[in-house]
């Protein structure tokens, strides 16, 4: 069976009468299908325009379920997202930015998502819908591991919430590879920094992926950031103390002590270019 519904309480009521699997952009699930015939019955969500696009209102901008990365790119987003702008731009290549989805990204749940830190260090929050009506969670709690999340067999996630910043606020994301473009990330660290009317920072969130199975915050070093002026003399805040709760792995991208190595040094350079921001 192959729906493709045109409204999202059809699209629902299809999840809860049967078991299927989500399509959005298809550059997860098809892959991860490579050579087998698809035997699962499928929701087709791309024909539903609602969940596509970016809103502002109510404190919030609401990141629909259908946007791309190329969406992102391309939208006239506030300064204090740029690290969201930086993260699109490194998804694959152009033409899997203008398919894939930032939710198929989440919800996909990889640990080497790219999305996942820099919405991390936004503080963003999911919506899962399903027929009775919807939830929201902090993405923090919505990612469980290595291709688990929260997201029930009768749930849609619909959109992706962040919470509005002061215009002083700054983000910044980067990424490591085994080259420069079109790679998965061996490490990727992102930071938002917001100050204060006196120019001290009031709020930090930094986060780091591909270094344990989910992707972390740093509330060691958040704390640590507190209070301190924006300058690049920040880089020097971050110690291998504020990273020790990470979990990297070694496998076929670096080993376990060089992800442990370049996270501490990328820390320290996404703080870097968010003062210099
Ligand atoms: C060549 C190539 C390069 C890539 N490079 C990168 C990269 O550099 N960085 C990176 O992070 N990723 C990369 N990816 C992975 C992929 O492109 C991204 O994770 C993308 O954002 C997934 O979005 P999608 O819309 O294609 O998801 P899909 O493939 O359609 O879905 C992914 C998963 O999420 C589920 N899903 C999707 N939408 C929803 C929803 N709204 N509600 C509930 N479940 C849903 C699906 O059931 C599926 O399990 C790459 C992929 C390819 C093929």
């Amino acid at each position: 069976m192959y729906v493709r519904p045109t409204d999202l309480q059809a699209a629902l009521r299809a999840l809860r009468t049967h078991p299927l699997c989500v399509l959005a952009g298809g550059t997860d699930f098809y892959p991860q299908r490579v050579g087998r015939a698809l035997r699962e019955d499928v929701l087709d969500i791309t024909a539903l325009p609602e969940l596509r696009g970016i809103a502002r209102g109510d404190g919030e901008f609401a990141i629909g379920a259908l946007t791309t990365w190329s969406d992102i790119v391309a939208a006239p987003l506030p300064q204090w997202m740029r690290g969201l702008k930086q993260a699109a731009r490194e998804v694959g290549g152009v033409q899997i930015q203008n398919a894939a989805t930032v939710a198929g990204n989440l919800c996909n749940a990889s640990p080497a998502a790219d999305g996942v830190p820099v919405l991390l260090a936004l503080d963003a929050q999911v919506e899962l819908s399903a027929l009775g009506g919807a939830r929201r969670m902090p993405l923090q709690e919505f990612i469980l591991g290595s291709r688990r999340t929260q997201c029930r067999a009768d749930e849609l996630l619909t959109r992706i919430l962040i919470p509005e910043r002061n215009d002083a606020a700054r983000s910044a994301f980067l990424k490591l590879g085994a080259r420069r473009y079109l790679v998965i990330s061996i490490a990727m660290v992102a930071a938002t920094l917001e100050c204060d009317g006196d120019g001290s920072i009031a709020r930090a969130a930094v986060a780091v992926g591909a270094c344990s199975e989910v992707a972390q915050r740093l509330p060691k070093l958040e704390a640590a950031l507190l209070g301190q002026r924006l300058s690049p003399a920040l880089a020097q805040v971050p110690m291998p103390a504020h990273l020790a709760h990470l979990k990297p792995v070694a496998d076929v991208r670096g080993t376990a002590q060089y992800r442990s190595d370049a996270a501490l040094t990328m820390v320290r350079r996404v703080l870097e270019q968010v003062a210099l921001d």
